[in-house]
């Protein structure tokens, strides 16, 4: 299965300017902006982003509001937070130098799992896996995982298959392979089984089940609440 992703990736992977990088700054930067924002959304604020703040202490250095300026309209802005509090603890705890490691890239403040295994995977070469929603719908899918992939335990099966299935050579080509498989092929509705290039080895192509996994729980009912409020104005005179 490993072989056939990687093949397929290097043959058909989307011409991205993140993918043209090994710097480990550049590709953090790349996860946090490609957190819930759209792929064509992303490429011209990365470059104008890396054209301001070419380093990491380039960006810890600059004045959060010009931060929160130049990630205008990308929205979430929690994330340029998160990404100038994170420049601040590796300019300062780490000299500037990026840890090389998923476990050490953890203890930055705003980088979680995904990120950290991103980073360590891509730029460093570190045999780390990473589970996000592309991913976990293709690993659901291959290995017919029936759990709920949001819950505790259903994500620890994943996370688990994850780590026994990423490579000791080219572990960042590998995890970015899986994300762009799910991104492109194994989509969430009506994946293209008929091209996929895993379809030999996929449990729920086998058996039919490729459109009931990943399972999640249902979504709360929303509740209606109700509120009142009174604007009192007053005048002079
Ligand atoms: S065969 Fe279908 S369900 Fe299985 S990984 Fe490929 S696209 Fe997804």
């Amino acid at each position: 299965m490993r072989d056939a992703l990687l093949a397929w990736y290097r043959a058909n992977k989307r011409d991205l300017p993140w993918r043209k990088t090994r710097d480990p700054y550049a590709i953090w930067l790349s996860e946090v902006m490609l957190q819930q924002t759209r792929v064509d959304t992303v490429i011209p604020y990365y470059a104008r982003f890396l054209d301001a703040y070419p380093t990491v202490d380039a960006l810890a250095e600059a004045p959060l509001d010009d931060v929160l300026a130049k990630w205008s309209g990308l929205g979430y802005y929690r994330r340029a937070r998160a990404l100038h509090a994170g420049a601040l603890a590796i300019a300062r705890d780490k000299k500037g130098l990026f840890p090389r490691t998923a476990a050490d890239l953890e203890d930055v403040p705003g980088i979680g799992p995904y990120t950290a295994g991103a980073v360590a995977s891509i730029a460093f070469g570190e045999p780390a896996p990473l589970v996000d929603g592309n991913v976990a719908r293709v690993l659901s899918r291959v290995f017919e995982i029936d759990d709920d992939v949001t819950s505790t335990q259903g994500r620890a099966r994943i996370w688990k298959i994850a780590a026994d299935l990423v490579p000791e050579r080219h572990p960042g080509d590998h995890n970015q392979a899986l994300m762009e498989l799910g991104a492109t092929i194994c989509t969430p509705k009506s994946p293209r089984c008929l091209v996929c290039p895993v379809r030999s080895h996929c449990l729920a192509s086998a058996h039919g089940k490729q459109d009931e996994l990943p399972r999640k729980a249902p979504r709360a009912a929303p509740k209606e609440w109700r509120r009142a409020a009174i604007v009192v104005s007053i005048e002079d005179g």
